[in-house]
Protein backbone atom coordinates (compact mmCIF):
# COMPACT_ATOMS: atom_id res chain seq x y z
CA UNK A 1 0.00 0.00 0.00
CA UNK A 2 1.58 3.20 -1.03
CA UNK A 3 -0.09 5.08 1.96
CA UNK A 4 2.17 2.98 4.34
CA UNK A 5 4.94 4.65 6.26
CA UNK A 6 8.84 3.06 5.49
CA UNK A 7 9.87 5.18 7.77
CA UNK A 8 8.49 7.25 10.78
CA UNK A 9 11.36 9.63 12.18
CA UNK A 10 11.29 12.34 15.16
CA UNK A 11 14.44 13.68 15.17
CA UNK A 12 13.71 16.80 16.51
CA UNK A 13 11.06 16.91 19.32
CA UNK A 14 8.91 19.96 17.52
CA UNK A 15 9.17 17.52 13.92
CA UNK A 16 7.51 14.37 12.66
CA UNK A 17 8.68 12.92 9.12
CA UNK A 18 6.70 10.26 7.36
CA UNK A 19 8.68 7.99 4.45
CA UNK A 20 6.01 6.45 2.63
CA UNK A 21 6.01 3.36 0.17
CA UNK A 22 5.63 5.24 -2.79
CA UNK A 23 8.86 7.20 -2.37
CA UNK A 24 7.52 10.82 -1.12
CA UNK A 25 8.75 11.90 2.56
CA UNK A 26 6.26 14.38 4.00
CA UNK A 27 7.44 17.03 7.40
CA UNK A 28 5.18 18.06 9.68
CA UNK A 29 5.59 20.45 12.39
CA UNK A 30 3.74 19.23 16.30
CA UNK A 31 1.99 22.59 16.19
CA UNK A 32 0.58 22.00 12.89
CA UNK A 33 -0.60 18.59 13.60
CA UNK A 34 -2.15 19.52 16.43
CA UNK A 35 -4.20 22.12 14.91
CA UNK A 36 -5.12 19.35 12.13
CA UNK A 37 -6.01 16.82 14.76
CA UNK A 38 -9.51 14.85 13.86
CA UNK A 39 -9.91 14.32 17.26
CA UNK A 40 -13.68 14.88 18.20
CA UNK A 41 -12.72 17.03 21.17
CA UNK A 42 -10.86 19.36 17.63
CA UNK A 43 -13.90 18.55 15.71
CA UNK A 44 -17.09 18.54 15.49
CA UNK A 45 -18.51 15.33 14.87
CA UNK A 46 -21.99 16.05 13.85
CA UNK A 47 -21.25 19.34 11.51
CA UNK A 48 -17.11 18.62 10.50
CA UNK A 49 -16.51 21.83 12.36
CA UNK A 50 -13.32 22.66 13.45
CA UNK A 51 -13.96 23.65 17.32
CA UNK A 52 -10.18 24.05 18.16
CA UNK A 53 -8.76 27.25 17.19
CA UNK A 54 -5.84 26.94 15.65
CA UNK A 55 -4.28 30.33 16.95
CA UNK A 56 -4.52 28.53 20.42
CA UNK A 57 -1.99 25.87 19.70
CA UNK A 58 1.64 27.55 19.93
CA UNK A 59 4.16 27.15 17.07
CA UNK A 60 6.71 25.98 19.63
CA UNK A 61 4.95 22.74 20.45
CA UNK A 62 6.21 19.39 20.91
CA UNK A 63 5.50 15.47 20.31
CA UNK A 64 5.87 14.04 23.49
CA UNK A 65 5.06 10.33 21.97
CA UNK A 66 4.01 8.58 19.15
CA UNK A 67 2.60 5.31 18.65
CA UNK A 68 1.17 3.14 15.88
CA UNK A 69 -2.41 2.20 15.84
CA UNK A 70 -2.90 -1.23 14.07
CA UNK A 71 -1.50 -0.81 10.71
CA UNK A 72 -3.59 2.16 9.32
CA UNK A 73 -2.66 5.16 11.50
CA UNK A 74 -0.51 6.92 14.63
CA UNK A 75 -1.20 7.98 17.64
CA UNK A 76 0.37 11.23 19.24
CA UNK A 77 0.74 12.85 22.58
CA UNK A 78 1.55 16.73 22.28
CA UNK A 79 3.38 18.43 25.16
CA UNK A 80 0.02 20.46 25.89
CA UNK A 81 -1.38 17.04 27.32
CA UNK A 82 -3.40 16.29 24.24
CA UNK A 83 -3.57 12.71 22.89
CA UNK A 84 -6.78 11.73 21.66
CA UNK A 85 -5.84 12.20 17.76
CA UNK A 86 -5.70 9.66 15.75
CA UNK A 87 -4.00 10.48 12.42
CA UNK A 88 -4.87 7.78 9.74
CA UNK A 89 -1.85 7.33 7.47
CA UNK A 90 -4.56 8.17 4.68
CA UNK A 91 -4.90 11.36 5.79
CA UNK A 92 -1.31 12.16 6.97
CA UNK A 93 -0.02 11.23 2.94
CA UNK A 94 -2.73 13.74 1.23
CA UNK A 95 -1.79 16.00 3.88
CA UNK A 96 1.90 15.87 3.23
CA UNK A 97 0.96 16.08 -0.90
CA UNK A 98 2.18 19.57 -2.69
CA UNK A 99 -0.49 21.71 -3.85
ZN1 LIG B 1 -7.90 16.66 19.22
Amino acid sequence: MSTTPTRIRRSDPSRVVFEWADGHSAEFSAAELRRRCPCAGCVSETTGQRILDPTSVPDDLTQADLHLVGNYAVALRFSDGHETGIYTYSFLHAAGQPD
